[in-house]
């Protein structure tokens, strides 16, 4: 099930009624992955306020630009890049480049500039999380059914065998292509929209776009501010009450990325909740006390890759991980209903309700 903007609960409405645009950092919501669902782009409005809106990526994406600058056709232009992109990356897809790595056994596959570019951005990421953001953990997340959604919970002995073909440094990358041990395979999903949200905001500032929302999923982009000088203001979803939010973020030139264990899960014969956000050190979904993140950085990919490491770091190792890398803020929330907020951005930070806010330094 995909969230549109426009499904904004009316506990929601009065409180924020002044906001001239609402965007809401939801999801790519529920179900399992079902890549190649593009079907074209819708533009409505006129030159002064142009909304596009498609279905890619396994999620709902609206592009909405101000204040002109470009056209119905440059934005659809911008907006066909995504498809484009999604083709090449999708785990999903049996054309795709990812696929191709997925099936090579062993061999070393050739890929596109692209790919690459968004493979090593994915090591050095990986680099950085020590590991908790990992591509190759997708023989994992398979075996859990995340991919199909056929949902299972695998036996200790299957996990243990499958984390021998995952680890980052498994993985080379050189001038032939992408190599990885027989049967490791990879996935771009924490990453990927995140990506192609950076091309499409690029795509679309070179075109002459000033002002604009781009919201893919759970993806958050804008650029500039809106076409009266003030800030873009971005509500975070609350994971304990999906009818309502922990606050909003008042952001400019920027992206905020959410991932939540509320956007894929199912419950075991165990009646334990199992998640689509592995912790690639257990082979299990990650349980760090961190039930949703939200990541704000200038870099989209970077938000994107970060908002699921910090879901498996938890609290006290995404402190630490500010601490050391800089360029990028947080807010976390959570198991016992806590909210963590990073002290750059804790000033455009708004919390709903009578929630207290822990400051991290
Ligand atoms: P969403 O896809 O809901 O936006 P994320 O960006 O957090 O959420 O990405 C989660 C997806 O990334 C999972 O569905 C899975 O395909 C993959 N994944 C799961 N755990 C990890 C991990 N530790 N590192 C990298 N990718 C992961
Ligand atoms: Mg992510």
């Amino acid at each position: 099930m995909n969230k549109s903007p426009s499904a904004i609960p009316k506990n929601i409405i009065r409180p924020l009624a002044i906001i001239t645009l609402i965007c809401l950092a939801l999801s790519s919501c529920g179900g399992p992955a079902a890549s190649g669902v593009y079907d074209g782009i819708f533009i409505t409005g006129s030159d002064a306020e142009m909304t596009g809106q498609m279905t890619a990526m396994d999620t709902f994406m609206t592009v909405s630009v101000r204040g002109g600058g470009v056209t119905a056709d440059e934005l659809r232009q911008c907006m066909e890049l995504v498809p484009d992109i999604e083709s090449r990356l999708s785990v999903t897809l049996p054309e795709s480049e990812i696929s191709a790595v997925n099936a090579a056994k062993g061999k070393t596959t050739a890929v596109s500039d692209m790919t690459r570019d968004i493979i090593s951005r994915s090591l050095e990421m990986s680099a950085m999380t020590d590991g908790a953001f990992d591509i190759t953990a997708y023989p994992l997340v398979r075996a859990w059914g995340f991919t199909a959604g056929e949902y299972r919970v695998p036996g200790e002995d299957e996990i243990e065998s499958l984390l021998g073909l995952v680890g980052w440094e498994k993985l080379s990358l050189d001038g032939g292509g992408v190599t990885l041990p027989e049967g490791g395979m990879i996935d771009l999903g924490a990453i990927a929209k995140g990506y192609a949200g950076d091309i499409l905001r690029d795509a679309l500032a070179d075109a002459g776009a000033v002002s604009a929302l781009l919201s893919l999923g759970g993806n958050i982009v804008c650029i500039g501010s809106k076409p009266d000088g003030s800030k873009w203001r971005v509500a975070i979803r609350d994971p304990q009450d999906l009818s309502s939010y922990i606050g909003y973020v008042d952001i400019c030139d920027t992206s905020v990325v959410t991932s939540g264990g509320y956007e894929r899960q199912f419950t075991g014969d165990d009646g334990k909740t199992y998640w689509h956000i592995i912790d690639p050190s257990t082979g299990y979904p990650a349980r760090s006390g961190v039930i949703s993140s939200t990541v704000i950085s200038e870099d989209g990919a970077t938000a994107d890759a970060l908002s699921t490491a910090l879901f498996v770091m938890g609290v006290e190792k995404a402190a630490g991980l500010r601490r050391e890398y800089g360029s990028f803020e947080y807010i976390l929330v959570t198991d016992d209903g806590g909210l963590v907020v990073s002290e750059g951005i804790s000033h455009a930070f708004t919390p709903y309700g009578e929630r207290e806010v822990v400051i991290a330094r």
